[in-house]
């Protein structure tokens, strides 16, 4: 082992402690499979779920029992996957701040919206959350190699997560994915390809690879664990809000891992006792541009057709085609909720208004549930008084910013009560 994780977890569950995965099931078909050997998709072709023995989870993760660990990801750790602490890649998965937008509520005469800031996590997007468990299961499972597509964020921390575990990585991007995510790829030791299509395109050549090459296909939902690593953000949230879910959840929707992962973690919360019944609205926030899930919820769809033609400033929500769709279309509808479309201009906006607001960087795609919230705000969708969560994904450092500078010449007359 080339580093310790005793900070993760220094109390006295270790390699011993009882494991609470039962099983991974088949999201549309609830076929059973086995856990702990290499699985991909189902043979319906859909994506698996990790399935928990509740009861004993009931027993062992209780508020007591919470209130005394680090406040990081691994304080969850009966609903994750991870059997042996030994496995864990960590990079340090803090728990990210609720950050209320005051000035924009005062604005809106609204309650503040909260943004879930996930821009403080290593790699810089909660993409960390996702791929520190796929990563740690990959290596618990003996994996050499994994490959995936990525719009950017995802390849940068499958990239720092291989790296730290010792596992190469072939990550394919489209070629105009943002420059900074493909140059942070290849600086964490990934073999970063630009490839000139959509992430569906450069998905299609890693099932290729998987195949004849023998690498571990870690695309969206198409192995079971980073689904796990997400939910944590319904956990934590669940957690920092008293117990209490908001009212509503505005969530950039690409693949959708996270609205999925939340979704799942809810019921796992209730089934274990640690919250009632009561679920927000999900709204699944896209790109006008590239707006799949919208189009098939407004149809009335349970599945969704790929967007042809797929363009937003907002790269990480766009995904033509997402394996998961039932599965967000299933919550968004179940929750009471709706699927957004917002256009690039009012995503840049929204993005430019927040950081002048109320100081908060907010990365294009946070930008983008920013403009959702306000426009079903306007709508009467949502309510003034009510608690809304907006996610941003991912640091707006990230980001190509507006140059709103000026020059001043040292050397000439400087009108200083003009500055
Ligand atoms: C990946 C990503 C998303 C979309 O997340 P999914 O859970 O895959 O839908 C949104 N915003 C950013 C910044 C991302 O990197």
């Amino acid at each position: 082992m080339p580093h310790s994780d005793q900070m993760i977890w220094n109390d006295n569950l270790t390699a011993e402690r009882p494991s609470f995965v039962t099983h991974l099931e088949c999201g549309l078909t609830g076929e059973r499979y086995e856990a702990d050997v290499v699985q991909g998709l189902s043979r319906a072709g859909r994506p698996l779920l990790v399935r928990y023995d509740l009861d004993s989870v009931r027993a062992a993760l209780t508020k007591d029992v919470l209130a005394g660990r680090p406040r990081d990801l691994w304080r969850w750790r009966e609903l994750l996957p991870v059997r042996d602490k030994a496995n864990i890649v960590s990079l340090g998965e803090c728990e990210t701040p609720l950050i209320p937008l005051t000035t924009a509520g005062e604005r809106l005469a609204a309650r503040a919206p909260l943004v879930k800031d996930e821009g403080r996590l290593p790699t810089g997007s909660f993409k960390a959350r996702g791929l520190v468990m796929a990563i740690s299961m990959a290596k618990a499972l003996g994996v050499r190699t994994i490959a995936m597509p990525t719009n950017g964020n995802a390849g940068a921390a499958a990239a720092a997560y291989a790296s730290r575990a010792g596992i190469e990585s072939v990550i394919l991007c489209p070629d105009d994915t943002p420059e900074i995510n493909v140059r942070e790829i290849a600086a964490q030791g990934g073999r970063v390809y630009r490839v000139n299509g959509l992430i569906d395109d450069c998905g299609a050549i890693v099932a290729r690879g998987c195949a004849e090459n023998g690498w571990y296909d870690l695309s969206t939902l198409k192995e079971p664990y980073r689904i796990e690593g997400k939910k944590t953000m319904g956990l934590e949230l669940a957690e920092q809000l008293g117990w209490e879910l908001p009212d509503a959840i505005f969530y950039p929707t690409g693949g959708g891992t996270g609205l999925i992962g939340m979704w799942k973690a809810f019921d796992e919360l209730e089934a274990i006792g640690l919250i009632g019944s009561r679920r927000p609205r999900m709204y699944a926030v896209q790109a006008s541009g590239c707006a799949p899930i919208v189009r098939a919820f407004e149809a009335g769809e349970r599945h969704a057709e790929r967007w042809e033609d797929a363009h937003t400033v907002a790269a990480g929500i766009r995904v033509p085609k997402a394996v998961g769709d039932f599965l967000i279309l299933d919550a968004v509808r179940e929750s009471g909720g709706k699927a957004l479309a917002i256009g690039d201009p009012a995503i840049v906006a929204a993005t430019e208004r927040a950081a002048i607001e109320d100081g908060l960087l907010l990365c294009p795609e946070g930008g983008a549930t920013l403009a959702a919230y306000e426009q079903a705000l306007a709508d009467g969708e949502v309510g003034r008084d009510e608690q809304v969560v907006l996610f941003n994904c991912a640091t707006g450092l990230k980001y190509p910013m507006r140059d709103r500078s000026k020059t001043l010449d040292r050397h000439g007359t400087i009108d200083l009560p003009s500055l």
